[in-house]
């Protein structure tokens, strides 16, 4: 039974991320969604917001799991049996971070093997970041993001806007 943890911020979860998940699900038995609760970047959604959105998501594929992490994520993969930690690679942009943690984890965390996969051609210069720009300036997201997490993009962004009015004046 190999176990493997794909963790990130997902605020929110993309329709590249859940390629990632398709693909990497259908290499392992067990595959674990791990949400980190305090990324260095500010978020939009709510740790137990970000859950409830991945796990919605997700909620069709029988072997992948939801959960929220704190500290190391070495230290979570090793918590939840995890032998490899997923990594989606989108061009140029992902590289040389990835490059940068995984040294670091291989000297935290020897026995865990980092697993990327090339993020597939659609998706390539999708982010999360990206589609909350869009989101606020009221793009179209269809293909982009699951229809649940549209809905709550432009809720969210509706709700910030509202509540900015100094902003606007
Ligand atoms: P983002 O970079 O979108 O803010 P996260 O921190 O949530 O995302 O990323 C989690 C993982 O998913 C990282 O390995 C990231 O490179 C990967 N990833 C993010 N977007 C994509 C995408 N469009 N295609 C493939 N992998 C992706």
């Amino acid at each position: 039974m190999v176990t493997a943890v794909y963790p990130g911020s997902f605020d929110p979860l993309t329709n590249g991320h859940l390629d990632i998940i398709t693909r990497a699900c259908a290499l392992f038995d067990k595959l674990i969604v791990g949400i980190y609760d305090k990324p260095d970047k500010q978020m939009l959604f709510s740790l137990e917001e970000r859950v409830a959105l991945a796990k919605e998501a997700t909620t069709d594929f029988h072997n992948v799991h939801v959960k929220s992490y704190s500290g190391l994520t070495v230290d979570f993969i090793h918590k939840e049996g995890g032998r490899a930690m997923i990594r989606g690679l989108r061009m140029n942009s992902d590289f040389e971070a990835e490059f940068e943690i995984a040294a670091m984890n291989k000297k935290l965390a020897p026995d865990i093997e980092l697993v990327c996969l090339m993020a597939s051609s659609e998706y390539q210069c999708l982010s999360a970041k990206l589609i909350k720009e869009v989101a606020s300036l009221g793009g179209c997201l269809t293909g982009l993001v699951p229809e649940h997490v549209a809905v709550a993009l432009n809720n969210r962004l509706s709700k910030t806007q509202l509540e900015a009015p100094t902003q606007r004046a």
